[in-house]
């Protein structure tokens, strides 16, 4: 049985996914994926045990973006009193704008690509200690 905690990975880039897959591996975590926000809802929904501890969201996907499945989360958390679940926003713009655009959609924090591992692991433990 896999006793890691779980960080869900939602990002449509697929070098990107392998990338942040590996940091979380070497950093002791079970990482899932997801590959737009529509996947991460439809996991979340039918989700097993524990939930995941933290989300890392990409915010440019195809299907459903990062902005608007973090407004669902948020909106499925107030509905069904579900406790708050982190999400971290993975941006490729970390200008003021789209910092103010990952908060107003319900996001925690972002953290710019490419991802360094010092910057994911800081923010694991801050957001999910
Ligand atoms: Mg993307």
């Amino acid at each position: 049985m896999e006793k890691r905690p779980v960080v869900l990975v939602v990002e449509d880039h697929v070098v990107n996914r392998m990338v942040v897959k590996a940091m979380l591996d070497k950093l002791g975590w079970h990482p899932v994926m997801a590959e737009n926000g529509q996947q991460a809802l439809e996991l979340l929904a039918s989700w097993q045990g524990k939930p995941p501890a933290l989300v890392l969201m990409d915010c440019q996907m195809p299907v459903m973006d990062g902005f608007e499945a973090t407004r669902a989360i948020r909106a499925r958390e107030a509905e069904q009193g579900l406790p708050h679940m982190p999400v971290v926003a993975l941006t490729a713009n970390a200008f003021a704008e789209d910092s103010a655009q990952c908060f107003a959609a319900g996001m925690d924090d972002f953290l710019s690509k490419p991802l360094a591992l010092d910057a994911l692991q800081a923010c694991l433990k801050k957001h999910a200690p």
